[in-house]
């Protein structure tokens, strides 16, 4: 079985704030977010490998995520100005984006098949090969928790895990399937 403290100590030292064990039998795919998917306020809908609807139907999902039992909850929070701080919002995305790629690949590196749950469509390339070719990295490539049909929220809450840090703070949160 994994050390999940030694991988928390890891995570931690890619740079994310919070770090909480995801029991995955908690996890509920839901389909009024597979809905908000597809109203595409994110213009990632149909955009991508990883969101719907390539990224499979909901039933689909979930037996992916069930085939794991166990993972972590990955958090990184920061602090804005106001609620119309839009450059602090970009910039801890990019942040956060960054904290998963290094973490990715150094799960991977020890536990090949986990699966690696961020947030926003995957941003592994420059341009998507979608829908033309093939993935370019099947086994890197990364969906994000909404496009699996899990409510954030939920899944944090489910997990004895905070998702509101305070005022003026603004928390993304992602998370790897390990075992
Ligand atoms: S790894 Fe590249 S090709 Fe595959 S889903 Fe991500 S961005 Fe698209």
């Amino acid at each position: 079985m994994a050390d999940y403290n030694a991988l928390k100590e890891l995570a931690l030292s890619c740079g994310f704030s919070h770090v909480g064990d995801l029991d995955v039998d908690t996890i509920v795919v839901r389909p009024e977010v597979r809905e908000s998917c597809a109203e595409n306020k994110c213009r990632s809908y149909n955009k991508n490998w990883v969101c719907p609807p390539a990224c499979g139907t909901l039933e689909e999902c979930s037996e992916k995520i069930h085939k794991y039992k166990r993972g972590l909850i990955l958090q990184t929070t920061g602090l804005l100005e106001d609620s119309l701080d839009y450059e602090a919002m970009m910039e801890l995305a990019d942040h956060h984006g960054k904290h998963m790629d290094q973490f990715s690949d150094k799960i991977h590196e020890l536990f090949p098949d986990a699966m690696v749950i961020g947030d926003g469509q995957c941003r592994r390339c420059k341009i998507c090969t979608y829908p033309d070719a093939p993935c370019r990295f099947p086994d890197k490539k990364s969906s994000s928790m909404e496009a699996l049909g899990m409510v954030v929220s939920e899944v944090c809450a489910d997990n004895g895990i905070s998702y509101y840090y305070g005022p003026g703070t603004l928390t993304y949160v992602g998370c790897v399937l390990i075992e």
